[in-house]
């Protein structure tokens, strides 16, 4: 399921249009939405919620999908890359409550 332009719009906004993978240090304007976790990691509608999502530039965004070493575990410890650490995250926030619509 895509995500509706409603719902990028509102994350855009939530995010201050700033890039959320490279915060600060980004020099692009975040103009597209992207998932905390890959689609490919769980496969439920739940991913397109606003919670699971973040803003980012569409430089950073395909950055993010080779990132490697350094730079990929900088992206897991702020809960960007990892599956794992969206899914603690969804939780904490109460994205998450059963336990359902997250296939793994
Ligand atoms: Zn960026």
């Amino acid at each position: 399921m895509a995500v509706s332009k409603r719902t990028k719009l509102a994350v855009l906004a939530r995010d201050n249009y700033v890039c959320v993978i490279a915060g600060l240090n980004c020099v692009g304007v975040a103009t597209v939405v992207d998932h905390r976790a890959n689609r490919g990691s769980g496969g439920s509608t739940v991913l397109d919620a606003p919670e699971n999502l973040i803003a980012c530039c569409p430089l950073c965004n395909g950055g993010k999908e080779d990132a490697d070493g350094a730079y990929r575990a900088e992206l897991v410890a702020r809960g960007i890359r990892n599956a794992t650490t969206a899914v603690e995250h969804m939780t904490t926030i109460g994205a998450i409550t059963t336990g359902k619509g997250w296939a793994y």
